[in-house]
């Protein structure tokens, strides 16, 4: 049977880096659509319906977070957003407006592959998949419903506040969660200021589960953005 190739938008204004892109893309069996505007790209995402945005944030006309903010307010649509490596806090507003993964300029094919795979294979999943039971990765195991930590053949016992804080990150597990994000689901909406809950919590978490705290294997940090649960497979 014949397998029909995903068709990804590229909302990208730099005429050369767009071209690269879409090129490299097409070789690893992807359709492309390429816009060189916020304003034409909405359009290819209402009118052709890609299965995948890379969104470049720094556009000519209007900014790359209205564009997640107008896709947002009617789609679910998978959105990878690129950005310059020192603009963090376009990142975790881009995050926060809804994209679903970042990547810094400049970055490697294989990282946008696995990026681009990953989010496909995580919005095939959804449609009646139902709740993820567990998680596993080398040594951590997560039981979500019976609310049980193993790292290998032993429990770790976490507190309700440690639990929350490791679940969320198991159902986004892979994917970059802000600390905004983080605070509002673990502690509430009037918390998300408070981040120095979160790096207490995850300290915690961290001396519970990894074997060495200072160099995480588990639970990484994205330097001024938030926080990914390692899947393993980047
Ligand atoms: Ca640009």
């Amino acid at each position: 049977m014949e397998t029909i190739k995903p068709l990804l938008l590229l909302i990208e204004d730099d005429p050369q880096f767009r071209l690269l892109l879409s090129t490299t893309l097409e070789s690893r069996d992807y359709r492309v659509l390429t816009a060189a505007s916020g304003r034409d790209g909405l359009d290819a995402a209402r009118h052709r319906q890609p299965s995948l945005l890379i969104l470049d944030l720094g556009l000519p006309d209007i900014d790359g977070q209205q564009v997640i903010r107008h896709l947002r307010s009617c789609s679910e649509l998978p959105i990878i957003v690129l950005s310059a490596r020192d603009r963090e806090s376009d990142i975790t507003q881009a995050l926060d407006n809804g994209a679903d993964d970042y990547l810094t300029k400049p970055f490697s094919t294989a990282e946008l592959m696995s990026r681009i795979k990953a989010l496909l294979r995580r919005v095939a999943k959804l449609p009646g998949g139902g709740a993820q039971e567990s998680f596993q990765v080398d040594e951590l195991k997560i039981e979500l419903t019976r609310r049980r930590v193993f790292v290998g053949e032993r429990e770790v016992h976490l507190t309700p506040i440690e639990f929350r804080l490791l679940s969320v990150l198991v159902r986004n597990a892979g994917f970059v969660v802000t600390h905004r994000q983080l605070l509002k689901k673990v502690w509430g909406a009037s918390y998300v200021e408070h981040s120095h809950y979160l790096r207490i919590y995850m300290g915690q978490l961290r001396h519970k589960i990894e074997a060495d705290p200072a160099r995480p294997r588990y639970l990484l940090t994205e330097a001024g953005v938030g926080y990914r649960l390692n899947t393993g497979e980047n």
